[in-house]
This record gives structure tokens, sequence and C-alpha cells, in this order.
């Protein structure tokens, strides 16, 4: 059996271990310490934001944003319905109501438009939206500078799932800082990882120190432990903040190998008519975290994802669907939607291929194989 190339696993620096002693020789094997200060500290800078919490998972990072907002039972947050689940659940653990607003074909993300008409619809119906909650899907922007100014318009917050984005940018401008806040995360998956992990970051000085109060099992400045608000333990441990400040000093190489990636995935598809990839907006740069294709049908002659992933499968290489969009979910369908058909196409078209940046020439070319003899 040939060695499996997996979809996208932690590539570590080499740096990492040096942190980790570095938190034993210290001794500081507590969700609290220098690592964690000093991650936080080279992602603020590394973004051009004011704050970062970092905290056990991206998904407790959108936990502790919606509840920063007021975000409570019956309240409604639109949401992108092409995602990953774990941008919708918190939204349930704070017994509100996710809207799920459809995608845009370019770049697969929330459509702009659908977006606005749902916050009037919303507000029609007698309810305006308590917060907005966008996601940049496989590291691809999306028109954020658009879905702001909306939210703008009616004086909705937003709130970035930049978890699969980490060094795109807009404008010139990281994802996930132009929201009141954003969230990333650090799961081995993602294009830099601490093994789980995630952030809360913002400009806004309160909103992330209520954050870290929260994390904290919300411990009120008593010389005794005193609590007026239920909590949680939602802190990054020190060791593991150690790993990603190790996975810091190779964040840009990531992201460039990401895009040679992309680059060479492109090169392979550009002579076979049918498959396409998703764009980019204008003037902005992006993680390529995940490459992802659409096979249309028909151009293709009858090529499918299940077909495709099969072949790869055949020859031990992991790739993947594209996320079921979640108004398509059991568990989520007798949520409100605002569809245009779009994720559920992309979902019944995409596939996401092999995208770790340790993949050798030698496995490039395993999968370059499967894709001409797939396709041909
Ligand atoms: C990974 C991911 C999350 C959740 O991050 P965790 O750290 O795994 O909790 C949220 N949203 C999206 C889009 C993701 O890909």
């Amino acid at each position: 059996m040939k060695q499996r190339i997996f979809l996208s696993p932690p590539h570590m620096s080499g740096h990492e271990q040096h942190f980790v002693q570095e938190a034993f020789d210290t001794n500081w094997i507590a969700p609290i310490g220098p690592n964690v200060d000093a991650f936080e500290k080279e992602i603020a800078d590394y973004l051009n934001i004011k704050h970062v919490a970092a905290v056990s998972s991206g998904t407790a990072a959108i936990h502790l944003a919606l509840i920063n907002l007021g975000v409570q039972q019956g309240d409604e947050v639109l949401v992108s319905s092409l995602t990953f689940s774990a941008t919708v659940n918190p939204i349930i653990y704070q017994n509100a109501i996710p809207v799920f607003v459809d995608s845009e074909n370019d770049t697969w993300n929330m459509c702009p438009e659908l977006l606005r008409f749902a916050i009037e619809d919303r507000i029609k119906k007698g309810k305006t939206p308590k917060a907005i909650l966008p996601v940049h899907l496989y590291g691809v922007p999306a028109k954020i500078e658009q879905i702001t100014a909306i939210a703008d318009e009616f004086n909705i917050p937003v709130i970035e799932d930049a978890a699969e984005s980490l060094g795109s940018k807009v404008n010139n401008k990281h994802t996930g800082t132009y929201g009141k806040m954003g969230i990333l995360s650090f799961n081995g998956n993602k294009i830099i990882t601490t093994s789980g992990g995630g952030a809360l970051i913002s400009d806004n000085d309160e909103l992330i120190q209520h954050a870290r109060f929260l994390a904290t099992q919300a411990r009120d400045n008593f010389p005794f432990y005193h609590h007026t608000q239920i909590g949680f333990n939602y802190r990054m441990s020190n060791v593991l903040a150690g790993i990603g400040r190790g996975q810091m000093k190779v964040l840009n190489q990531r992201v460039r190998q990401k895009n040679e990636i992309f680059q060479f995935y492109k090169s392979l598809f550009t002579d076979i008519e049918g498959v396409v990839f998703c764009e980019t907006p204008p003037n902005s740069n992006c993680s390529r975290w995940l490459s992802c294709i659409v096979i249309d049908f028909e151009k293709t002659g009858g090529k499918t994802p299940a077909g495709f992933i099969e072949a790869l499968e055949t020859d031990n290489i992991e790739s993947r669907h594209i996320w079921k969009p979640m108004h398509l979910q059991p568990v989520f369908n007798n949520y409100p939607a605002y569809t245009n058909g779009v994720a559920e196409k992309i979902f019944n078209q995409g596939v996401c291929l092999p995208s770790g940046t340790a993949m050798t020439n030698n496995e490039l070319q395993r999968i370059a194989n499967v894709i001409e003899s797939y396709f041909s």
C-alpha cells in the first residue's frame, strides 16, 4: 500500500519544541503563561489588530463573541450556510436562532445581496438580527467590505469566522479584522496549528477583556472566589501556545506554499473542460487553505465528486466533499434560510483537494497521475 496523502495534515516548523521545552523548564504547564502572552502578541502584530485572546478552540471563540454581543434565547444570527457546523453550533449553545444566508457564485461565500434581502425581511417580520456571522471559506475572502457596509447601514455587528483564512487579506487588511470581532482556529488541519486552539480578535478593549473574564470561569475581582455570571473554561494551555509560537515563524511560508499548491492544481486543470476553481474578490490575497474545484457533470462527460474522490482513495489519497450546506443538515433544517441554490450546487459538484504544505514532488505527481487518468 502506498503511503497515505492526507488532506491538510499538521506541518511543524521545527521551532515548536523549543517553546514547549521552555514551558516545561519554567513549569508554566497552565492555561496562562509567557507562551500564551507572546503568541497573542505575535498574532496581533501579524494581523495589525489591537487585541488577541487565545482560547481553547475556534468554536469557543465564536461562543464568546456571541455572548459578548448579548446574543441570547430567541435572538437571530445571520450566518453563512456553506460552512463547517462549528460556525453555527455556538448560536444554538445560546438558544438563539441561526438564519442561513446562501452563497454567491464567484467566492462561494455569503452573498451580500441576499444578506441585504434577509436583513430587510427579518426586520419586516418583526426582529432585527443581533449579529451577522460570515465565513471566509477555504481561505477565500468573502466580499467583506460590502458585507460590513450593509451591516453598518442596519447597525448590526459582524463577527468574522476567519478560522480557515489566516493569511488572507482584502485591500491589504487581514480577514478577521473587518468585523467588530473575528475568530481564528488552530485546529490540527488549519494553516497553522496548536493541535487544538483558537483566538478571538478585536480592536475593542472591553470586548476582549470581557471574553477573557468569561473564558476564566467568570471569576470576579474579589480576594475569594466570587461569581455573578456563568463562565467557561475556554483558555489556551501555555504548552500549546508554545506550538503556536513555533508555527508563527512559518506562517508566511505556509501561505506561499498553499498558493503554490493551488497554482499546481490550476495548471493541471487548465486543459480539462468543466472543472473550475472559486474566485477571489478584487484586490485580495488568499491563504488557499484548501484548494477546491467544482466539476460540471455534463461538460466533463459525466465525472462526479464521488467518482473522483474514490479514484484518489484507490491510490490512498485523501480528498473531501465541499461542506454540506447547513440549511440542508437534518439538525438545522427547521431554521429560516435565504437560499439561491448556489451552496447546494457547489456541494453537489465540489471537491477539496489534498493541500498539505509538506507534500513532496513525488506525492504531487501521484495526485497528478490520478487526475490525468480520471479526467481523460
Ligand atoms: C475549523 C473551523 C471552525 C472551528 O474551529 P475549531 O478550532 O475546530 O473549534 C469554525 N469555523 C470554520 C469555518 C472552521 O473551518
